[in-house]
């Protein structure tokens, strides 16, 4: 006799780790992973020239703050491309 139970059981297994291991490292791209540092690096840019701004906020003449502003908007910048191009590559390459 076929047990029908363990067998549906075993299908709903598959469908669910296909449904959570879309994005998983067992998928190798190095073209993604590039993306994904950039989008790293951009994200730590942001947070390290956010915190040099909150700090220097207080202690410096507004004019002293624009450079560290600039930074700050390149960081994000650089953020939105690399998130960009993330979304373009999953639409292009499944990954
Ligand atoms: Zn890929």
């Amino acid at each position: 006799m076929i047990n029908y139970g363990d067998e549906n059981e075993q299908e709903r297994a598959v469908h669910r780790s296909d449904q959570y291991s879309w994005y998983s490292v067992g998928v190798e791209c190095s073209e993604r992973d590039k993306i994904k540092a950039e989008a790293t690096r951009a994200l730590k840019d942001i947070v390290e020239f956010t915190d040099r701004l909150l700090k220097a906020m207080n202690t410096e003449k507004p004019a002293s703050l624009t450079p560290l502003d600039k930074d700050l908007e390149n960081a994000v910048g650089a953020k939105e491309r690399a998130f960009g191009a993330l979304m373009q590559h999953q639409k292009e390459h499944g990954c």
